[in-house]
């Protein structure tokens, strides 16, 4: 599909449009630091369509020519632990366990998607008693450092954050207060000579979050949900100005792929690996993963393949 590299090698849209043309004509092909495979809400269960179309999306992106560095893990592994009994949860986690095996030789970092975490809609009392509730199951099976964490590639540095908080028998998409207090230090903390990517599952800033339900506009103003959109985007495209070393953010979630450029900071949504759940396409866009190159001097592009 598309490159989109001439359109991302600097801060804000107004400049990439007027140095579109002497940048193709004249850029030339630098190799990446690093490339990376990001596969977001593969939804995987006991079944054939979706263990093999898990199969088939890892076994694409290990065979990727040129070669990935690594996997990031978008989240929504499983097709959900909100509400499902413990057996089905592991029966889940199992076919995952099993088609990265088979299917999967590389790295892998995780985030951790909504439906990941377990029993938030069980009624069961007994669920909430357990250790594996919440997010304790996904951290183990994932073997997580924690719900957030960062890592280092090259000079870039990773912010893997954690956007789903149990909310009212649901979710909302938010950093928690320690969340936001650890992402200010570290933030402060990354030297300035350091690119930073941010993942999180749900958006911080999308459009597709406006787009993703039906006649979200009945009385003329977009309503949008809490589950679709980090309800404290304004908070963290705020602390964000302080750092122009953040340089792209990457979610997925909606199933759906835009990219928007707001205060010099690429967002991309990024599909989804499962499409409409594996039912196909959902609202137009293929069951699909993200090739990231990452360079040394903070740019980026993405490649939407579809599997
Ligand atoms: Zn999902």
């Amino acid at each position: 599909m598309m490159n989109r590299r001439n359109f991302l090698q600097r801060g804000s849209l107004a400049a990439a449009a007027v140095t579109v043309a002497p940048l193709a004509a004249t850029a030339a092909p630098a190799k990446p630091a690093l490339r990376v495979g990001f596969l977001s809400d593969v939804h995987v269960k006991p079944g054939a369509v979706p263990e093999e179309g898990m199969r088939r999306a890892f076994r694409h992106v290990n065979q990727y020519k040129p070669g990935v560095d690594f996997i990031i893990n978008g989240g929504d592994a499983i097709m959900d632990a909100l509400k499902a009994s413990k057996e089905k949860v592991q029966q889940q986690w199992d076919v995952w366990n099993a088609a990265l095996k088979a299917a999967n030789k590389l790295p892998i970092y995780h985030c951790i998607g909504n439906h990941d975490a377990w029993g938030w809609q069980m009624t069961e009392p007994e669920v909430r008693q357990d250790p594996l509730f919440d997010k304790k199951w996904v951290l183990k099976q994932h073997d997580m450092p924690e719900r957030y964490y960062s890592f280092d590639k090259t000079n870039w540095r990773f912010i893997v954050l954690d956007s789903a908080q149990e909310n009212n028998g649901g979710y909302i998409a938010r950093i928690d207060e320690p969340q936001f207090a650890w992402l200010e230090k570290e933030l402060r903390d990354t030297p300035a000579d350091m690119h930073i990517c941010i993942v999180s599952h749900i958006p911080i800033v999308s459009f597709v979050s406006a787009v993703f339900s039906d006649k979200n506009e009945a009385n003329g103003d977009w309503r949008i949900s809490r589950a679709l959109l980090h309800v404290d985007s304004r908070r963290l495209t705020d602390l964000f100005k302080s750092f122009p070393n953040i340089r792209c953010c990457l979610s997925g979630h909606i199933h759906m792929q835009d990219a928007v450029n707001y205060r010099g900071i690429q967002y991309y949504c990024n599909g989804a690996v499962s499409g409409n759940w594996w039912g196909g396409p959902f609202k137009d866009f293929a069951p699909a993963y993200a090739v990231f190159e990452f360079f040394k001097d903070g740019a980026v592009t993405r490649t939407m393949v579809d599997y």
